[in-house]
């Protein structure tokens, strides 16, 4: 099986009960945001800056879990913001846990190691040591914190603690391989922290997915090459996702990076070019979600958008319509759910926009939940088909995998490396520095730049190499480094 069974069962008991009771819109998963402070500022996240003005602030726990008992939903995302940063992240599993939801902790993945040795130090009895010892020989835990962890006090075990379970996957943030992945978060060796954590938690047997968002320049290589690499290292399942200019992220587009939003994000015949192959992955990978989703995604039919089915509360309350677009925050979910008016938003039957900003919106939070509630024969016995039957295996390891994944700080090609590298050698208009695997990066400036194909491989001579070389200027700016401005 794709998911394990005990939650599964869950989900689809869910979902019958609430069609036998006529519910016509329920929450299937809450995107909960206890806080939106985070430690990574990522390209294309609207969070830090719509919440600007809120970053300190916090849900508190028992009205985070207030509102997962309202909505009902069997399967939380426990997002931000960056989770682990919240205080009583620990609490709020525990107590998810205690309602029996499904918690996903949806995380950059730098703090994960420091929560998994936090979780050894509570449990350590002898019968871990193989584990630790095993940790200790990959470089996952050093010595000093093995000794911690062996000789934890009386605080240690008294701490609640993130346990490994059936109902709890890390859910770790992966846009690509290490030198996209690095460029995006904006910061040198977080992907290499990603797999550090990645691989601590399969050892101590947690289950591990990833979560990955699509842009204009993703590359569908790479893509594939990532799923390879994550699948090879046991992950138990990815979700996909394409990115969408929705206003907070568009307006910090312009005014951080001064670039034209719809240089970035994708819309929807972008969106299908680069998914065409997703149905392919989810026979090779263990992605997660609905073959009606993936159908949707590669442009074999439409679906209707189900904001209300993941609705997102955050330190404002119930965020109206959808987890990308604010009109209004509302006090319950049922608040929500009676004011809103859902016919709106949207897209219509040939797929267009409702409301203009839905024009190019294909996110997993509208669309999935309108493929996993179909009442369609067809769609119920495909799903069943899909979630049932045998996960794909995992990808066989090689070296090779592992230096194609490592592609960019390791090999000291680390995003900032590539931009001092490209500043002192100015416009040249020579082949650039961002270069991936000897193509320019893909990307569009003045020209339209429809398919995959035809963006990468560097033949405009002036525009790819300056513009990448303008954002990463503007990246640089942002981070204060100013040692290494042009002259
Ligand atoms: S289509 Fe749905 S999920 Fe997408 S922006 Fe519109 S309301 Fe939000």
């Amino acid at each position: 099986m794709r998911f394990p069974l005990a939650p599964t069962a869950k989900i689809v008991r869910h979902i019958v009960t609430n069609k036998l009771k006529g519910n016509r819109k329920f929450a299937m998963v809450l995107q909960l945001e206890p806080l939106h402070t985070c430690n990574l500022t990522c390209t294309g996240c609207g969070r830090i800056r719509e919440y600007s003005t809120s970053m300190k602030d916090m849900v508190p726990l028992e009205q985070c879990l207030a509102a997962a008992d309202e909505c009902d939903a069997p399967m939380i995302s426990v997002c931000g913001g960056e989770p682990l940063i919240y205080p009583k992240i620990e609490e709020l599993v525990a107590g998810l846990h205690e309602q029996g939801r499904m918690v996903y902790i949806c995380t950059n993945g730098v703090f994960m190691r420091r929560k998994m040795r936090e979780y050894m130090a509570a449990c350590y009895t002898p019968a871990m040591e193989e584990a630790l010892r095993q940790l200790v020989s990959e470089e996952l835990v050093n010595e000093k914190e093995a000794t911690t962890i062996r000789l934890s006090d009386a605080i240690a075990r008294q701490k609640i603690v993130i346990k490994p379970s059936k109902w709890h996957y890390w859910n770790v943030h992966v846009d690509g391989l290490e030198f996209t992945h690095d460029l995006i978060v904006e910061r040198e060796g977080v992907f290499k922290e990603c797999i550090l954590a990645i691989k601590m938690a399969k050892i101590l047997g947690y289950q591990v997915a990833t979560n990955t968002t699509v842009y204009r320049e993703t590359d569908v290589q790479e893509l594939e090459d990532m799923f390879k690499f994550l699948s090879s290292l046991g992950v138990d399942g990815h979700t996909i996702s394409p990115g969408y200019d929705y206003d907070a992220a568009k307006k910090d587009m312009v005014k951080r990076l001064g670039k034209d939003p719809a240089d970035f994000f994708i819309t929807r015949d972008m969106t299908r070019a680069k998914f065409k192959d997703i149905q392919r992955w989810g026979d090779m990978f263990t992605i997660f979600g609905t073959p009606g989703y993936l159908e949707f995604l590669a442009g074999k039919r439409e679906l209707a958008c189900s904001a209300w089915a993941v609705p997102t509360y955050n330190v404002r309350g119930w965020k109206a319509p959808c987890y990308v677009m604010t009109e209004a925050h509302h006090p319950t979910y049922q608040d929500m759910l009676s004011k809103v008016n859902w016919d709106k938003f949207g897209v219509d039957a040939k797929g267009c926009g409702r409301d203009s900003r839905c024009e190019n919106c294909m996110m997993h939070s509208g669309f999935e939940p309108s493929a996993a509630l179909s009442n369609s024969p067809r769609d119920s016995w495909v799903n069943f088909k899909y979630n049932f039957g045998s996960r794909p295996p995992p990808y066989p390891a090689s070296a090779e995998l592992t230096r194609t994944a490592y592609n960019g700080d390791t090999i000291g090609k680390g995003h900032l490396a590539e931009a001092k590298a490209a500043v002192s050698r100015e416009f040249s208009g020579s082949k650039s520095a961002f270069a991936r695997n000897g193509n320019a990066i893909p990307h569009a400036t003045g020209h339209d730049h429809p398919s995959e194909t035809e963006t990468s491989g560097g033949g405009c001579s002036t525009g790819p190499a300056n513009d990448q070389l303008a954002d990463l200027k503007a990246k640089i700016a942002a981070a204060k480094m100013t040692e290494i401005q042009p002259k």
